[in-house]
């Protein structure tokens, strides 16, 4: 690979996703260009696993642009439901859902659960995809660990955050700042193993 700054498509369409994506591809040596700037049609995610689903939004992606790309595909599984909303996250309360809906819905299926037993955590996994038809695609992950709340907490963040209570800091991930989330979340974890995963490439 040579080591010019070369134009990453990022498959997502998420507003929340893409503000973290933003800030901890600061320092990215790629140009990552969400899928909008380039027309892609959002595509029927059909797996049954986060690295499923991510294989088939960054093929997409590729497949419409030419580009090299990449995707992430996350969600929040819980304990108590049997690891549900998982793959579904996003789609919890149904297709088109909004976060409160899903949150509304988390919290009734939750009812009458007590704190202990409300463990939960966010999954993420990104997936690098060379080109189409790329037969070694890089598949980076990261998870983080939490438990749901009553009641929200925060404004910051997007999705189940004001619900993830984060242990180690004694608030709800929509109460950490920006950077803070960014250092501890699935997602953080992921990119920042991607980042390490390209840079090994280059140097090969
Ligand atoms: P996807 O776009 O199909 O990967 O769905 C991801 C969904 O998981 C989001 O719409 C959120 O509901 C949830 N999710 C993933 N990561 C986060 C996070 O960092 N905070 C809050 N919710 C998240």
């Amino acid at each position: 690979m040579s080591d010019h700054k070369k134009t990453i498509v990022l498959a997502s369409g998420n507003p929340g996703k893409l503000r973290e994506f933003a800030q901890i591809l600061q320092s990215f040596d790629f140009e990552v260009v969400p899928q909008s700037q380039f027309n892609v049609p959002d595509v029927p995610e059909t797996g049954l696993s986060f690295v499923e689903n991510a294989l088939i939004k960054a093929r997409n992606a590729a497949q419409h642009t030419g580009l090299p790309a990449m995707s992430d595909d996350s969600g929040i599984e819980v304990d108590a439901l049997k690891g549900a909303p998982g793959i579904y996250s996003a789609r919890f309360a149904g297709e088109g859902a909004s976060d409160e809906e899903n949150n509304r819905l988390l919290l009734e299926k939750l009812k009458g659960i007590p704190e202990a037993k409300r463990t939960a955590r966010y999954h993420c996994v990104i997936v690098y995809m060379h080109h189409t038809t790329d037969p070694m695609p890089l598949i980076c992950q990261g998870s983080w660990e939490g438990r749901i709340l009553h009641e929200p907490r925060g404004e910051n963040g997007f999705g189940y955050d004001p619900f993830f209570y984060v242990p180690t800091h004694d608030c709800a991930s929509a109460e950490l700042s920006p950077d803070v989330k960014n250092q501890l979340s699935h997602r953080g974890q992921a990119l920042r193993a991607l980042q390490a995963a390209l840079h090994r490439n280059a140097q090969s």
